[in-house]
């Protein structure tokens, strides 16, 4: 959900592939004469003392922060690696007193929403012409104050169990494993994540795979993606449930309505001035109100976000179950090779651009025979095979300085491997047998196409 207080955290996603020549391409370390990855199509780094980790163009997005920006990331990442260290050693133990308390604060929430009903009602029932017109008017408010359940999604993207019957077979399977009910839909995007919601007052789950992330992953990979969202209906995380989700999605809805608007209007002359104070008095007045629900999800969030985080973990070592330590460990080290999407398509984008033009024998101009979009899942499958282990080390430890994650809810990635690593190895125990994951793909194809055409055109 969208997350009024803060925006997004810095995801640095350069190209994967160094875009320097293979003449500026050292071959050994300039800092301490150490041996460096000797691939001119990747960023040459040191492994021994890390020179050039992080190229200076991204070092530089670092050096342009505040230093109570930088500090206050320093003390959210302490945070998170004592938190990290507590659930390793089984010793985080807040989540049933953060959930109380979070709970607890959701109250008036929904009384504010239950109360301006409850006097529009009575304002009805019982008022005079004036007074019903102002319960009409307090009605309105209740219903723009709503909880938010969310909806089902529609439309494009949308899979329908007739339409892809081995994708929810699979699904089911993983479900069952979990002990988690059977999805309610399936929607592909073109996103480099996946999530799972509960949306309505019938509570419907809605498991959201992007499509560039689903064909990065081999098909146990793919088993331990889905493991660990279909765990989140059974790692105790009560941000998504009733009470507390809709309660946190109110707040950030009261947020974006009070929030004051942008000036849009221009002018000069008396008019503009008083218009230009006009907008000045309500935007302090907006500014003023929207601190409240502002400030009140904030409390939310920092109360929900350690038993949030407890919850992803857990969400990890599940995946592991369904799909085996390996399969988890390796799903999670794809979720740093993101920024390979941007580098193929630009690279794909490129190629078709250039391809000649000929001229059919109707005499239209037409794109000689070269690439398209079907060639990007290919391109990029490939890309990712060629991405050597150095560079993936780099990407690894350079994702432990930045403290890279999916998205602001979910713990960062090289802390979600080390967890991992900390346990026995375990086995799987739901595989996809060749033709179901030849069944699957072929269910996906016209997404896959759709999907591809969206991310070249932009
Ligand atoms: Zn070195
Ligand atoms: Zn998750």
């Amino acid at each position: 959900m969208p997350n009024p207080a803060a925006p997004p955290p810095p995801s640095p996603a350069p190209p994967t592939a160094s875009p320097s020549a293979p003449s500026d391409h050292p071959r050994a370390c300039p800092a301490c004469a150490g041996p460096v990855d000797p691939d001119p199509r990747f960023t040459a780094w040191c492994p021994a003392c890390e020179w050039n980790l992080v190229p200076a163009e991204e070092a530089a997005e670092d050096c342009a922060k505040s230093a109570k920006e930088l500090a206050r990331e320093r003390a959210a990442a302490e945070r998170t690696e004592r938190l990290f260290e507590e659930v390793a050693a089984g010793r985080a133990d807040t989540t049933r007193r953060d959930w109380l308390a979070a709970s607890a604060l959701a109250a008036p929430v929904h009384a504010v929403t239950v109360a301006v009903a409850g006097a529009a009602g009575w304002l009805l029932v019982t008022g005079n012409t004036p007074l019903r017109c102002l319960g009409a008017l307090l009605l309105a408010v209740a219903f723009l104050l709503r909880p938010r359940l969310g909806r089902v999604p529609s439309g494009t993207g949308v899979l329908g169990r007739s339409e892809a019957p081995a994708l929810y077979g699979l699904a089911d399977r993983v479900a069952a494993e979990l002990g988690a009910p059977p999805v309610g839909v399936i929607r592909v995007t073109e996103d480099f994540n996946a999530s799972m919601a509960v949306v309505g007052l019938r509570r419907r789950s809605v498991l959201t795979l992007g499509l560039p992330l689903w064909e990065a992953l081999d098909d146990r990979q793919r088993i331990a993606l889905l493991g660990h969202e279909f765990a989140h209906h059974v790692n105790g995380d009560n941000r998504r449930g009733l009470w507390l989700g809709s309660a946190m999605r109110a707040l950030a809805h009261w947020y974006d309505l009070a929030r004051p608007a942008e000036r849009t209007r221009g002018g000069y002359g008396a008019v503009a001035l008083l218009s230009l104070i006009g907008d000045y008095l309500g935007n302090a007045f907006l500014y003023l109100v929207s601190r409240l629900p502002y400030r009140a999800y904030l409390l939310l969030d920092r109360l929900t976000a350690r038993a949030g985080q407890q919850a992803e973990y857990r969400a990890d070592e599940l995946g592991a179950r369904v799909a085996s330590t390996e399969a988890a460990r390796a799903m999670l080290g794809s979720l740093l090779l993101g920024s390979a999407v941007g580098t193929v398509t630009m690279r794909l984008r490129a190629e078709i651009q250039s391809r000649p033009q000929s001229r059919s024998r109707s005499g239209q101009r037409e794109a000689a025979p070269g690439p398209d979009v079907t060639d990007l899942w290919p391109q990029l499958r490939e890309h990712l095979a060629a991405i050597p282990p150095l560079e993936r080390e780099r990407l690894l430890r350079r994702s432990r300085r930045y403290g890279h994650t999916v998205d602001a809810s979910h713990p960062p990635t090289h802390l979600r491997l080390a967890l991992l690593a900390r346990h026995a190895p375990l086995p799987a125990a739901v595989t996809c047998p060749p033709a179901e994951a030849a069944a699957i793909t072929a269910e996906l194809a016209p997404h896959r196409t759709r999907i591809a055409r969206t991310l070249l055109a932009g």
